[in-house]
């Protein structure tokens, strides 16, 4: 079975085809579970793995997170795993402060597809990529990046050091907001009434994994976003939002000393080591974690490849890196053990032979309006992430006293955005 990315993000939901034996149970509003300690809401999310629930918790008084797993075996492994290294982290970060995700339980929940495995988290907000979306795809202004940025290094640097654990899926869906980035528009912060037991004429019949609440709150998004829609084309302000978060998702992280996955992360944030098969280590999350960067300033994934014809998506995406950071020393290209896949002896590509070579900078300042010092400076700060050779990149320790972090915002890639939004280019990448 593969654990390279499951990821819900790009479907509107999890669809019924997995609600049979084996697979998800079906959850709704009002249902117990842990003996009645916890009390469904509302569905946060899924992945390929899991539905995550929204659940009052009757002890603490408290709202969480309830991440139940299919109960197929291969998945309720993977949970066990989960469960190992979220339990580590409860160990290694005794204070809670360093931005990971923290475990309040598990336990095992009966139903008819099997019995799964179930974690109880804490309840966080939106995720990295609704902010990015939220933004209408422009990017964030800098200094809400450095302070994003700061957070997701306490955590990697937490995870590398302190417990010698490589996350391997980090991407913005997998990094939550402590809070919603709009309270007012969210029922459950904002009305704050849990609901203690399955809502009269709740079992409904066929799909019952959405309720009549469900439903009655999906219309009110819909709505929202289509209010959204109309409005003119403006990015949101993002005053006052709360930028801290934390890294989730511990389904693929591994030990560094027992890596059990040939192929980790998702494509877009996968390492050049990794496609290339020469073996990885913490430096491959520092990669995902410069793409997740660069993404947070742009609105833009940093690379988006894609198959064409005669070559191969992989092809696609080291061409991809080579255009933008330079080509790629011929020791690593042919080092790994897929090189002979991708590159001739003389370490040039075997199907993409022409590149269109444009350094980040460039890139940063033509493409994104990015002022000549904020591109250089940002740039000092993304580019040795980003190294072909994984043992130089910086390590999260070391990154976390890069004085980017610590930049003053300019004003002058505010009034870039703003002219960037004034020719309508936005009105190009609304999703
Ligand atoms: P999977 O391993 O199945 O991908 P994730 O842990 O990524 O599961 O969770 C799936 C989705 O559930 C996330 O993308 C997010 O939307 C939501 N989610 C997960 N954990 C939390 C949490 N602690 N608080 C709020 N929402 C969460
Ligand atoms: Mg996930």
């Amino acid at each position: 079975m593969s654990f390279s990315s499951s990821s819900g993000s790009e479907e509107e939901d999890e669809g019924t085809d997995s609600y049979r034996k084996g697979g998800y149970h079906a959850v709704q509003v009002g249902d117990p579970f842990a003996a009645g300690r916890y009390i469904a809401q509302r569905k946060l999310g899924w992945g390929n793995f899991s539905t995550v629930w929204l659940a009052y918790d009757t002890h603490s008084s408290k709202y969480v997170a309830l991440k139940i797993q299919k109960s197929a075996e291969q998945f309720a492994e993977a949970a066990v795993h989960e469960i190992e290294v979220l339990l580590s982290i409860v160990d290694g970060d005794p204070s809670n402060s360093k931005c990971l995700v923290r475990m309040i339980d598990h336990f095992k929940h009966s139903g008819p597809n099997g019995q799964h495995l179930c974690m109880v988290l804490e309840f966080l907000g939106d995720s990295l990529l609704r902010l990015i979306r939220f933004r209408r795809y422009q990017g964030l202004e800098l200094d809400k990046v450095r302070e994003i940025c700061k957070c997701v290094l306490i955590a990697l640097d937490c995870l590398h050091r302190e417990l010698g654990i490589i996350h391997t899926d980090l991407k913005p869906e997998n990094i939550l907001l402590l809070s919603t980035i709009n309270p007012a528009k969210d029922p459950i912060r904002s009305a704050l009434i849990p609901i203690l037991k399955r809502p009269e004429g709740g079992t409904l019949k066929g799909r019952s994994t959405t309720t009549m609440v469900e439903k009655r709150l999906k219309r009110r998004a819909r709505r929202a976003s289509m209010g959204e829609a109309e409005a003119p084309k403006q990015e949101k302000r993002m005053d006052g939002i709360d930028l801290r978060c934390k890294v989730v998702d511990f389904g693929n992280a591994c030990w560094a000393d027992k890596p059990f996955a040939e192929e980790i992360q998702t494509r877009q944030y996968r390492a050049p080591e990794v496609i290339l098969v020469s073996g990885y280590s913490f430096p491959a999350d520092m990669w995902s974690f410069a793409c997740t960067a660069f993404e947070l300033a742009t609105g833009d994934m940093m690379f988006a490849p894609q198959s064409g014809k005669g070559f191969s998506e992989d092809e696609d995406h080291l061409a991809l890196m080579m255009e933008l950071l330079g080509r790629m020393p011929k020791k690593i290209a042919i080092g790994g053990a897929r090189s002979k896949d991708y590159f001739d002896r003389h370490g040039d590509l075997k199907r993409i032979r022409r590149l269109k070579l444009t350094p980040l900078h460039r890139h940063l300042v033509d493409k994104y309006n990015f002022s000549e010092s904020d591109a250089r400076e940002f740039v000092g700060f993304l580019c040795p992430l980003l190294d072909f050779a994984p043992e130089k990149r910086p390590t999260a320790q070391q990154c976390l006293q890069h004085p980017w972090l610590n930049l003053k915002n300019s004003n002058q890639r505010e009034m870039n955005v703003q002219s960037k939004v004034n020719i309508g280019m936005d009105s190009l990448k609304i999703n």
